[in-house]
């Protein structure tokens, strides 16, 4: 099967192709070749718009669909805890699943291939092991007590039995600074390296970094005033403060979420001490919770690899890519639609260790292809732009 498109992104350091077409095994969906130019015949459909790979969605919560519309937005960090505290397990558990039930497949339908989701329950367990998009699951642990974290470890690794009963791919992953004890961070990250991939929200916000450097700010006050332990008072960044408390990584793939307020001397610890980091950009939630964007100008200069994710419903409006990738183009002057593909599609792929199948076209992959339309006169994304799944 052959599908014609205005443009072609194959990625995998193949260039963008105009009016360009791939073929494909209508069976399974595999790659068989692509190409343009003189090779279009004038009776051929020539879709308007842009080919890609599936999306990798590198950063969602699922299971969380229910709270959309829920939250106030610009609450900043501390505010964003208070309300999801208070929002969490008000819903019955069958509209729950019937909400994740409705973003899984919608999200299939726009063309996301693969996704790595965290989970802090079984409730999208079998929803997503059911869903032809591949998942990752990242039972993500809290527990600020340090008493707490081997009762937490544990129900944690009965999750995972069951995550893996169910068929999917899961391990334990810690949260972030803020909700955890020093003793559990390194507990959870340990159990989520040995399974080889780890997925932290990293440097999210000022409160958080106000937290760690000076034991102050927002977030600070937040768990004080709830009685709870907080993390250690470093002087330095929370980044920092997690390579230092986790040590270097040589053997997995770890993605830092968020990481808004990172820095480039950062980015190159980051790089230097985790051979296979990666950064998860969520803009969209980022702007709802606290109206900041990450470095972007930065993070490229940094040559640290990059992923697109949607963050969940409880700080976004849509689990939608190309709306997060838009976000981008506005934001960024200079952004190309291929580079922020990129990182939609071949970023996400790699940190899941799906490369090889996924993330790209290119003969012998089933990356899923995808149609972006209404693109503007010079090819770029348009707020009118949408994309759908064509295999
Ligand atoms: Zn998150």
């Amino acid at each position: 099967m052959r599908v014609y498109a205005k443009y072609i992104y194959p990625l995998g350091g193949a260039a963008p192709i105009r009016n360009g077409y791939v073929d494909y095994d209508p069976a399974d969906g595999t790659i068989l070749g692509f190409g343009g130019g003189e090779s279009i015949p004038e009776d051929a459909t020539v879709l308007d718009g842009a080919v890609t790979p599936g999306f990798v969605n590198a950063h969602c919560h699922v299971e969380l669909s229910y709270m959309k519309s829920l939250f106030k937005r610009g609450t900043g960090m501390a505010g964003f805890i208070d309300q999801i505290n208070a929002l969490r397990d008000t819903a019955p558990l069958q509209e729950k699943l019937s909400d994740i039930q409705e973003q899984m497949d919608s999200m299939w339908r726009s063309g996301v291939s693969a996704m790595a989701d965290i989970s802090n329950c079984e409730d999208s367990f079998a929803i997503k092991a059911a869903s032809p998009m591949y998942t990752r699951t990242f039972l993500e642990v809290f527990g600020t007590e340090p008493e707490d974290c081997a009762g937490v470890m544990a129900s944690a690794r009965e999750l995972c039995r069951k995550a893996a009963a169910c068929g999917l791919d899961a391990a334990p992953t810690p949260h972030a600074c803020y909700t955890m004890s020093p003793e559990l961070l390194k507990a959870s990250s340990e159990d989520a390296i040995r399974a080889g991939f780890l997925s932290y929200h990293s440097e999210e916000t000022p409160e958080e970094e106000e937290m760690i450097s000076s034991g102050s700010g927002r977030l600070w006050n937040n768990r004080k005033a709830a009685g709870m332990s907080t993390p250690p008072v470093t002087g330095g960044s929370s980044l920092d403060y997690f390579l230092d408390t986790i040590g270097p990584v040589k053997d997995a793939n770890v993605l830092l979420v968020h990481e808004v307020c990172m820095t480039a001397e950062g980015a190159a610890r980051a790089q230097e001490m985790i051979p296979n980091v990666f950064v998860a950009l969520c803009p969209r939630s980022n702007i709802y919770i606290h109206n900041a964007l990450p470095p972007v100008e930065m993070l490229r200069r940094s040559g640290i690899r990059l992923a697109l994710g949607t963050d969940s419903l409880s700080s976004n409006d849509s689990l939608d890519m190309v709306s997060e990738m838009l976000c981008l183009q506005e934001n960024f002057e200079g952004l190309s639609l291929g580079e922020i593909l990129s990182w939609s599609c071949e970023g996400g792929a790699d940190f899941l260790g799906k490369g090889d199948i996924l993330g790209s076209i290119a003969p012998g992959k089933r990356p899923g292809l995808v149609l972006i339309d209404h693109l503007d006169a010079s090819g770029r994304l348009t707020t009118a732009s949408s994309s759908y799944r064509i295999v």
